[in-house]
């Protein structure tokens, strides 16, 4: 980075803090990741420079026969990787790519029915806080009070009486496997369409390790920042018969210029993401998730559903006595990233909360595997259970920084 060190140090000395915060860490922020440098360099490149508003072969501007060409490539390969019959790559974030589908098929005022946010929702699904619920009237299931994971048939009862436009499922915050077939058989039950928002997941969607939602449910909204370990972006997928409609919402409906230089990263991305040892990688979040929440409840802390069928795992602090802004602040203290997070049934404000959201997707980025997730889960443990204790806190920093330090923060 010599030029932008020469031009704006100020600039490069926050960049070259956070790239050393990045290193000597532990992130583990369930809906981010570490991309590949491949995926930087496109990311940074002069694909910037360009005006492509449109699609492939039909834009509004001269010169974009390149981008003509990243753009078909990105749009090929995530119609490959997921099998869907169409995608369109442009939309700048995961809220943006959901709007789109919102505007494309349901008029102002209609109903969504979605998963409460205070239960793993996302603010997009529905928030009265977000677009969604000041444009349309919205109504919202949970998890089962006492299982904490999905019922169908509640589902299935409010969709009876709700009458929405739109059935919205995926989440930011659940462990647990979801149903996107009993999902569209309820949409199809009261006249609905389903939208499953697949952005924590994608990276297990398309490996198969989670159930699909693509080709079974009428649209799937992804971003491309999680567990697909792209550039932060968003995309949607959906059967042929949609294709016009929602490439029309997204451009010129909800968005101008594409941002041609996180569509070549997109690109990359899904590249990425085709070859072998991206399952081999998704295995491993899977199996690192399941690792680090067995290493907590052993040490008797409580997670949510108790434990994890995906990425992420929730951890339920009411029983240490703290709340999840005292646990997110202790831990980053000591080197470990995490964010607080309501939990089913939560007392507390979204700004205190009851619980923590842990996800392994960076770390095993990183190439960590088993042995460092029972490492991480005790130093976890260690934080949590002597939380007012600096010298506990300096301790489990000085560990956290040796384990660190022996994986690159680009093992590629
Ligand atoms: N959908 C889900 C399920 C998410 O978890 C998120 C972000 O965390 C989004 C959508 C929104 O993505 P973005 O932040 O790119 O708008």
């Amino acid at each position: 980075m010599s030029y932008l060190a020469a031009t704006d140090p100020q600039i490069a000395d926050i960049i070259e803090k956070e790239r050393l915060r990045q290193l000597n860490g532990l992130e583990l922020i369930a809906s981010e990741n570490l991309v590949s440098r491949a995926v930087l360099e496109a990311m940074g490149s002069i694909m910037t420079n360009k005006y492509a508003e449109g699609y492939p072969g039909k834009r509004y501007y001269g010169g974009c026969e390149f981008h003509d060409m990243a753009e078909n490539l990105a749009r090929d390969r995530l119609k490959e990787l997921f099998g869907a019959e169409h995608a369109n790559v442009q939309p700048h974030s995961g809220t943006q790519a959901n709007m789109a589908v919102y505007f494309a098929y349901m008029k102002l005022g209609e109903k969504i029915l979605s998963m409460k946010l205070n239960q793993g929702g996302h603010l997009s699904h529905g928030s009265p806080v977000s677009f969604t619920g000041k444009f349309y009237q919205v109504a919202q299931y949970g998890v089962d009070e006492k299982t904490e994971v999905l019922d169908y048939g509640v589902v299935h009862e409010m969709a009876r009486k709700e009458k929405p436009q739109i059935i919205v499922c995926g989440a930011s915050a659940y462990p647990r496997t979801i149903d996107f077939k009993a999902f569209q058989e309820i949409a199809d039950d009261v006249g609905a369409y389903c939208m499953a928002d697949i952005a924590h997941i994608a990276g297990l969607v398309a490996t198969g390790i989670h159930p699909t939602s693509v080709g079974v449910v009428n649209f799937t909204t992804t971003t491309t920042h999680k567990t697909l370990r792209g550039p932060r972006g968003g995309a949607i997928m959906c059967n042929a018969e949609y294709a016009q409609a929602i490439d029309k919402a997204v451009f010129p409906g909800m968005q101008g210029g594409p941002l041609m230089h996180t569509i070549a990263a997109k690109a990359v991305c899904f590249h990425e993401a085709l070859r072998p040892s991206f399952k081999e990688y998704n295995r491993q979040i899977v199996k690192n998730a399941k690792v680090l929440a067995q290493t907590l409840m052993d040490s008797g802390l409580r997670l949510v559903s108790g434990g994890t069928d995906n990425h992420l795992m929730l951890l339920d602090l009411t029983s240490q006595g703290i709340t999840g802004l005292e646990a997110e602040t202790a831990l980053g203290k000591a080197g470990i990233t995490v964010n607080k997070n309501t939990i089913p049934n939560e007392t507390k404000s979204p700004f205190v909360t009851s619980g923590l959201r842990i996800g392994t997707p960076a770390v095993t980025s990183r190439g960590m595997k088993d042995a460092e997730m029972r490492e991480i889960g005790n130093y976890i443990a260690t934080v949590i259970k002597d939380i007012r204790n600096e010298t506990t806190i300096r301790d489990v920093r000085g560990k956290v920084e040796a384990l660190a330090s022996r994986f690159p923060l680009y093992p590629e």
